[in-house]
C-alpha cells in the first residue's frame, strides 16, 4: 500500500474507506495536501503482498470480498467516478459535501491499494486501458500516480506499465526505508533482496526522475539510528552518483494503526531531523510529513 504522501499517503492520514458507494477498486479520497481528489486503484483487492512491512496498515485481519481484478469492472468503476468528478456531482455525496471550492478539482489516478501494485500479472494492461480513458475523459493534467515498493521493475511487463505512466503525466513514488540490508529486512520482511530494489530503483531513475517515499518509525521503542539514516543517504547518493535522477525524497511516519503494536510514530521534531539530514547529506530536496498527533 505504500500510501503515498499527497494522494495514497493523504489516505494514510485520515480515515477513509477503500470503497466508495459500490466501487470495488476505485475509491475518490479527497487530498488536502495535493490540493484536489485523488482516485485510488485498488490492484490487490486480494490483501497479498510481496513485503510484509511491520508498519503496514492494511487490514489484514478481515477477509478480502473481493479477491481478483476484474478489469472491465474497475474501468467501469473508473469512468463512472472520472464523470462524478468532472461533473461536480461527487460533492453532492455527504462525504464530500463539505470539500472547499478550491479542492474540487482531479489531481490524481494512483495506483496503490491492499498490497504492490505491480505484482499485478497485467499491471501494463491495467495502467494503459486506465491511460486511455483519462484520456478519453480529457483530463490530460490529471497526474497518474504509482505507489511501489519497487521490487518489480525489472520484469518487462512492469517496465511496459511505467513506459506508460511517462507517457501519461506519470509520476513513481518508490519505498526506499533503510540503508542497510539488517534495517531493510527488519522493517520489510521480505524475501526479495535490498540490492534488488536498489538495482531497481536505480534503473528506473535513470530513465524518468522518481519520488523516493521513506516511512520511519520508532521500533521497539527505538528511532531510526543515526548510522542508519547515514547509510540511508549513502543509498541515495549511489542512485544518484549512478545517473538516477530523484526529484523529491518524502520523509514521514506511522499515521494510523500498524501491522505491529511494537511500531510506533516518530515526533515531528524526529521526522524534520531526518530530513534536514537527507538533505544536508545528498543535496536532494526532502519533504517531512507527520503522524497523527
Ligand atoms: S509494501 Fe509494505 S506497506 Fe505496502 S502493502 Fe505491502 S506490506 Fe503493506
Amino acid at each position: 500500500m505504500h500510501d503515498s504522501i499527497t494522494t495514497a499517503a493523504e489516505r494514510l492520514f485520515t480515515q477513509h474507506e477503500r470503497s466508495f458507494e459500490q466501487n470495488r477498486f476505485v475509491y475518490p479520497v479527497l487530498s488536502r495536501r495535493s490540493g484536489g481528489i485523488s482516485l485510488g486503484v485498488n490492484l490487490n483487492p486480494d490483501k497479498v503482498c510481496n513485503f510484509d512491512c511491520i508498519y503496514c496498515q492494511v487490514d489484514r485481519v478481515s477477509t478480502a470480498e473481493t479477491t481478483f481484478v476484474d478489469l472491465p469492472a474497475l474501468l467501469d468503476e473508473l469512468d463512472h467516478t472520472l464523470t462524478l468528478v468532472t461533473s461536480g456531482k461527487l460533492f453532492e455525496h455527504p462525504k464530500f459535501r463539505d470539500t472547499p471550492p478550491a479542492l474540487r478539482r482531479l489531481n490524481d489516478i494512483a495506483f496503490s491499494g491492499d498490497g504492490e501494485p505491480t505484482t499485478h500479472v497485467n499491471f501494463d494492461e491495467v495502467v494503459a486501458k486506465c491511460a486511455e480513458l483519462k484520456r478519453e475523459h480529457g483530463l490530460h493534467d490529471v497526474k497518474m500516480v504509482l505507489i511501489t515498493n519497487a521490487s518489480m521493475f525489472h520484469r518487462p511487463h512492469v517496465v511496459r506499465g511505467l513506459a506508460t505512466l511517462d507517457a501519461n503525466q506519470g509520476e513513481i513514488w518508490a519505498k526506499l526505508e533503510a540503508g542497510t540490508d539488517a534495517y531493510y529486512q527488519q522493517v520489510e520482511r521480505t524475501r526479495i533482496p535490498f540490492a534488488r530494489v536498489l538495482e531497481n530503483i536505480t534503473a528506473a531513475a535513470q530513465v524518468r526522475p522518481l519520488v523516493i517515499q521513506s516511512l520511519f518509525m520508532r521500533i521497539a521503542g527505538q528511532a531510526p539510528p543515526a548510522t542508519e539514516i547515514a547509510a540511508f543517504c549513502d543509498r541515495l547518493n549511489e542512485i544518484t552518483a549512478a545517473g538516477g535522477k530523484l526529484k523529491l525524497v518524502q520523509i514521514y511516519t506511522v499515521a494510523r494503526r500498524p501491522a505491529e503494536s511494537y511500531v510506533a510514530p516518530l515526533t515531528d521534531a524526529e521526522v524534520d531531523a531526518i530530513a534536514a539530514e537527507v538533505h544536508h547529506r545528498t543535496g536532494l530536496d526532502a519533504a517531512a510529513f507527520y503522524g497523527v498527533s
